[in-house]
């Protein structure tokens, strides 16, 4: 029999969820990740045990719950566990780099089921990546045998700053042709999934709290550094977008107004100073110069250098390649202090590329990030690397697409 709820008679999935009562109760088992009892919801969530049952019910005949075994016997009747199954739909989640797209499928609980990353050009266009990306969708939905009717839910993340209400890049520094394009309606011709974008950084941020290192860290700052540098803000267990959805904007943050030129067209920011081409930039005057032989020979061997590749000079001894590391770690450090005075965190998560130059980075980050800040501010402050390191755009961009779809219908 067609479930008409998930199905309406023009091909539209929703609204998924009935009501709030299992908004409540999906949310909690999205959040959880592990089978979950009747009882336990009962007793989570606030609702007498009949309406756990009846609304568990409903979502077990709407296939978006299911059985999955037996709890622990405690003396008495074993009671049944319940999970959101493979068979409830997909979603497939994107994250686009300045450099790279990385597409995954997962579980409407945000398990990762396939994914696949490969090098790109953001600057090729927001038709070619998005195609492109779309062409990866495609083929992990063939990898696990599964057609693109069972996606209920897109979810993107881009380099940019992205205004929430529209789902549209406003102006974005480095993607040219992506200002205010309408990202969501190049999937719409073959999906009827709803497509939810956000900054790469944020989606980022959601999927370290949600599944990585961060995971029961309410009040935390998600750094990236990479070709940019920026950072996704959760304060409350919620990510803080800000009224216009571009919140976190670290990277354009001024370190030195007399500084080099940024490609936000301003002088001195952070990321002009810091990520990933400035450091590449400061390495192959150093090698040219004839200051640094390691670098200058790892230049002449592969024709060019890289961030990792001035991180592997550091690790060879070269001290030019030291002091570029150090130098960026100690900018970054100083301004990440300016946002832990002000935000008062209890954690700071770093990834992106740049994070893996390894331990010399993070830790100039670390000193001085706790010579600048409040001692009160820094006193059981962690900053560690992401966890999820390679997944958590996708793991966010999951996790974001699947909260956009287990709500209760307005
Ligand atoms: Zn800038």
């Amino acid at each position: 029999m067609t479930n008409t709820r998930l199905r309406t008679e023009d091909g539209a999935r929703y609204p998924l969820l009935e009501n709030g009562a299992q908004a409540r109760i999906m949310a909690f088992m999205h959040e959880a990740r592990r089978p979950v009892s009747r009882a336990e919801m009962t007793e989570k969530l606030g609702f007498n045990r009949r309406r756990i049952s009846m609304e568990v019910a409903r979502l077990v005949e709407n296939g978006l719950l299911g059985e999955e075994g037996l709890a622990e016997s405690d003396g008495g009747r074993r009671s049944t566990l319940l999970g959101i199954p493979r068979s409830a739909g997909l979603v497939a989640a994107v994250d686009v780099g300045a450099t790279h797209v990385d597409v995954a499928l997962t579980t409407l609980g945000s398990e990762i089921l396939a994914h696949e990353g490969e090098p790109m050009d953001v600057r090729e266009g927001p038709r070619s990546v998005l195609d492109k990306a779309k062409g990866m969708i495609s083929e992990l939905l063939e990898e696990i045998g599964a057609g693109r009717e069972e996606v209920l839910t897109i979810g993107l993340g881009v380099p940019g700053p992205v205004e929430q209400a529209s789902g549209l890049l406003t102006a974005p520094p480095i993607m040219p042709g992506w200002d205010r394009f309408p990202i969501r309606e190049v999937f719409a011709g073959e999906y009827v999934a709803p497509v939810f974008v956000d900054n790469d950084v944020n989606i980022m941020a959601v999927g370290e709290h949600w599944g990585g290192v961060a995971k029961g860290v309410n009040d935390l700052i998600f750094v990236k550094i990479g070709t940019g540098i920026g950072s996704g803000i959760i304060i409350g267990g919620r990510l803080h977008r800000g009224i216009q959805g571009c919140a976190g904007d670290f990277g354009h943050i001024c370190v030195d107004p007399d500084g080099p030129v940024c490609t936000c067209g301003n002088s001195g920011c952070l990321e002009a100073m810091a990520a990933a081409p400035a450091i590449v930039l400061q390495a192959e005057r150093c090698a040219r110069e004839g200051e640094s032989p390691v670098m200058m020979a790892i230049m002449q061997e592969r024709g060019e250098l890289t961030a990792r590749q001035v991180g592997e000079a550091v690790g060879l001894g070269c001290p030019c390649a030291l002091s570029i590391i150090r130098r960026s770690g100690r900018l970054i450090g100083q301004t990440l202090a300016a946002a832990v005075n002000v935000l008062n965190p209890s954690m700071i998560v770093i990834g992106g590329g740049v994070s893996h130059i390894g331990n010399t980075l993070l830790a100039e980050i670390r000193s001085s990030l706790y010579q600048r800040s409040l001692p009160l501010a820094t006193r059981n402050l962690p900053v560690v690397m992401s966890e999820l390191d390679g997944v958590a755009g996708v793991t966010g961009a999951s996790v974001m697409a699947a909260e956009g779809v287990l709500k209760a219908p307005s």
